[in-house]
């Protein structure tokens, strides 16, 4: 035998077995999102590495340690795709859908890559369900993207989650705020980790992300954002905490949460799940009004979210097993295989599931395959029936059983499915 071939590292199968409470996702999005205004987009998965080092930013961990790239047959430098909200705005700008749809409301759902290091909750290759609302600057949109994303934790069956939010400001107020943070932790430059003492400089904000814990204490009396608002932020963020209010959705303000870079502005939000251990956070999103303009596209607002579905998955329940198989045939000899293929497909024909088995083995252990496939009725062609120009079905629950001529054999078993 050959050595077998391992998985990637951080890479993982999703197996039929799992299929359901990923099916059950899917549904979800698929019924709640129209409900919503929002139409599907799938965008490549591999795309210039400039459109992340832009996006993303450069001083983010993204781009400084996560993204997969390689150079193509010309040398133009590609990348994995590490999130979805690059390649959607890129996609926007690209067909000019934004003078179109002053409002453009898409979602997405697919895999992507970080080269992070693997552990529970944090794969190299894992999958978001993410909507981006392009083109609006009202805290009432903000209000309607949070509420959307409770609801569909909820759909999911997820309700032990925490929605943290907050504002960052914008370029009228952050720089201030900037100077301010930067000035307070400076006399303490020497204590920060190695990271947070280059972040200092490249993206102050991202030292209120650290995890190390002796940086969680020196940021832990860092003045705070929310001191720092201009009264536009001030306003836009009270409209985003007075609607979440209004429409019962349960938040906490997070003075802590961030995200660093100039692009963001005012609404950021998290989703923490209990239940998770470490990498506790479900769902991220926030406003991203900078980010058309930077790239390329007429300065429009915007925001969204993306949820890590691995994460999601983990916390509902197991949908349970797969359905009953309303038929199964058994086949003894060759003619009664070829009898068997013609029935099976006129059947599927008819939209009935049915399966048979190929195999030359004896009745019993044919019948207990159907057993395990959870077949209600066994439809069995043996050399006697074929002989007798008939079949028998076989109740498999009710332990009954009858003959069937096999000339109206498929029109009586569909008949008898129909609901
Ligand atoms: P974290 O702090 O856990 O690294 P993040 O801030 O990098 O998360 P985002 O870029 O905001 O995450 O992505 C949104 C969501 O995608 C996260 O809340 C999480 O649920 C999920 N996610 C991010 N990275 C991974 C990963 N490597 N594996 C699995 N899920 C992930
Ligand atoms: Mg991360």
């Amino acid at each position: 035998m050959s050595e077998r071939i391992q998985p990637v590292k951080g890479t993982h199968d999703i197996l039929p077995e799992e299929q359901g409470v990923w099916g059950r996702v899917r549904a979800a999005a698929s019924s709640i999102l129209p409900l919503y205004g929002y139409r599907e987009i799938a965008t490549p998965m591999f795309e210039r590495a400039e459109l992340f080092e832009r996006s993303v930013g450069v001083a983010t961990d993204i781009v400084e340690k996560e993204m997969y790239t390689f150079a193509d047959s010309k040398g133009r430098r590609i990348a994995l795709r590490p999130e979805g909200t690059a390649g959607v705005v890129r996609a926007c700008v690209h067909h000019g859908r934004l003078r179109a749809h002053p409002l453009d409301k898409l979602y997405y759902l697919g895999p992507m890559f970080r080269r992070e290091r693997p552990q529970k909750g944090r794969f190299r290759q894992f999958h978001q369900l993410g909507v981006e609302a392009i083109g609006e600057p009202s805290a009432t949109l903000d209000v309607e993207v949070i509420a959307l994303l409770a609801r569909l934790l909820t759909a999911c069956g997820v309700d032990r989650v925490e929605l943290q939010i907050n504002s960052v400001g914008c370029s009228e107020c952050r720089p201030a705020y900037r100077d301010a943070l930067v000035s307070a932790l400076s006399a303490r430059r020497a204590e920060l980790c190695g990271d947070c003492r280059r972040r200092l400089t490249t993206n102050p904000l991202r030292l209120l992300d650290c995890k190390v814990p002796t940086c969680g204490e020196i940021t832990a009396s860092a003045p705070e954002l929310v001191d720092h608002l201009c009264d536009g932020c001030r306003d836009h963020l009270a409209t985003v905490e007075q609607g979440l209010t209004d429409l019962g959705v349960a938040y906490r303000l997070n003075p802590r949460l961030v995200r660093g870079l100039d692009y963001y502005t005012r609404t950021a939000f998290e989703a923490i799940a209990e239940g998770l251990g470490a990498q506790a956070a479900v769902a991220a999103g926030g406003r991203y009004d900078g980010l058309v303009e930077e790239l390329g596209g007429t300065p429009t607002p915007a925001i969204g979210f993306a949820i890590g579905l691995e994460r999601l998955v983990t916390l509902m329940e197991d949908g349970g097993e797969d359905p009953p198989l309303p038929l199964f045939v058994a086949a003894l000899g060759d003619a009664a295989h070829r009898h068997a293929l013609k029935l099976v497909e006129a059947v599927r024909g008819a939209g009935v599931a049915v399966e048979m088995d190929h195999s030359d083995r004896s009745l019993k252990a044919q019948l207990k395959r159907a057993d395990r496939l959870k077949a209600r009725r066994a439809v069995i062609l043996g050399e006697e029936e074929l002989a007798a120009g008939e079949a028998t079905v076989r109740d498999l629950l009710a332990h009954s059983q009858a003959r069937y001529p096999l000339a109206d054999l498929a029109a009586r078993l569909i008949e008898e499915e129909r609901p």
